[in-house]
């Protein structure tokens, strides 16, 4: 199966027809519990729905064939996911070093929920190698955890350089995947050991499902996760899996149209005298655009940019557009636009992760480019009075 194409993979991998009645669409298996043949003779290996359950099954199948690692566990969201993670693989006096724009959520998880029971962390500027190889503290950090690009400023990490800082101080290196998608990067590929996803984006990608998911470099690594998954108990549903494994099969495709409507967009927005910043690794001379270029497909579908102005004409930016929908989260068919300052990194006021108030953050779905091009040029006219 592994020699399949991505599409292939996406649309196959762990979702062979049904054996009793050949359901070519992988039956939303809605049972907690199943029938034994005989104290402990399971059928398939099945027993009780938190430990697994078939349509579940598939969609780990499928996330760990697209991701080229060896297993995968999906949750009930990316912080359960993220959540289990740390559970399994850290503990009090245990070392953490997490990008210093990480996604908001994961900031809070580290610094109010695993931080008052011991797990220290280090927020660093993730790109730079050097800086990640002096905060790694041999014989305490554990992870050394990776977004790329990072949310909102859409920095790049070098996946392959940094899975080399953290095997030399004997951590793990952990990327969370959820804005490239597997499609777009595989960070096992890069070394990488562990992929964290929340499925609630792109690999759902119709903003009707929370969900997250794990999949590891090896299955060794795969066991005390499993071990956790099982006894934590922060699994996905049945229909939920069914769901994140239905907008899977679209993924490629989707991927393609988000980064060409994308690309758009970033050429439109570089030429509106009312933007003084458009951020987008796949511009020539974004920061990251050689890194990406060598270790990304393509450049994605999120893009950001800065407003001359300050806050007040961010917000009548987003104010003022009609298709792009003002909401948090990303990744869906349909356009969203939002403020980080005061919404998605709202918790990161004050703190090292705190971003600049004239930024806003689009999500660019999947409708006709140029329906797109004219609500974010009318928004633009108004903020241009604004300011
Ligand atoms: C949304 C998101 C998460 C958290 O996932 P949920 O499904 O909302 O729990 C983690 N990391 C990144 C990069 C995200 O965008």
């Amino acid at each position: 199966m592994t020699d399949y194409g991505f599409d292939t993979l996406a649309i196959h991998a762990g979702q062979a027809a049904d054996a009793r009645t050949g359901a070519v669409s992988i039956p939303i298996f809605a049972t907690s519990t199943y029938k034994q043949d005989g104290v402990g003779r399971l059928r398939d290996g099945y027993e009780y729905s938190r430990t697994a359950n078939p349509t579940r099954s598939a969609l780990e199948q499928c996330l760990a064939a697209l991701e080229h690692g060896s297993n995968g566990l999906v949750f009930a969201s990316g912080m359960a996911a993220e959540d289990t993670l740390l559970r399994s693989l850290t503990g009090p006096g245990d070392h953490v070093v997490i990008p210093n724009d990480t996604y908001g959520g994961t900031y809070r998880l580290f610094s109010r929920v695993h931080a008052p029971w011991g797990l220290e962390h280090t927020p660093v500027p993730i790109g730079d190698v050097a800086a990640v190889r002096a905060a790694v503290r041999p014989g305490a950090t554990r992870m050394v955890w990776v977004e790329t690009p990072t949310n909102p400023l859409l920095g790049i990490a070098d996946i392959e350089a940094l899975a080399a800082v953290a095997h030399d101080a004997g951590a793990l290196l952990v990327v969370d995947n959820t804005f490239a998608s597997p499609y777009l990067q595989q960070p096992i590929r890069l070394g990488a050991d562990v992929v964290v996803h929340s499925t609630t984006k792109y690999c759902g990608g119709h903003s009707d499902v929370v969900g997250g998911a794990l999949v590891t470099a090896t299955s060794d690594l795969a066991e005390p996760l499993a071990y956790h998954h099982n006894a934590m108990g922060a699994v996905a549903g049945a229909f939920d899996a069914w769901l994140v494994l239905r907008g899977l099969k679209t993924l490629g495709v989707r991927m393609e149209r988000h980064c060409d409507n994308a690309e758009r967009i970033v050429e439109f927005l570089c030429s509106r005298p009312e933007v003084s910043q458009v951020i987008y690794p796949g511009l020539a001379d974004d920061p990251g655009h050689a890194l990406a270029s060598r270790q990304m497909r393509r450049y994605g579908g999120m893009v950001s940019f800065r407003v001359r102005g300050g806050e007040q004409a961010a917000l009548a930016v987003i104010n003022e557009t009609g298709l792009f929908t003002l909401a948090e989260s990303l990744g869906g068919v349909e356009s969203l636009i939002e403020h980080p300052g005061r919404m998605t990194h709202a918790s990161v006021v004050g703190s090292p992760l705190e971003v600049p108030g004239d930024l806003v953050r689009l999500s660019v779905g999947i409708e006709t480019v140029e329906d797109l091009l004219a609500d974010l040029a009318q928004a633009l006219d108004v903020a241009a009075d604004v300011a």
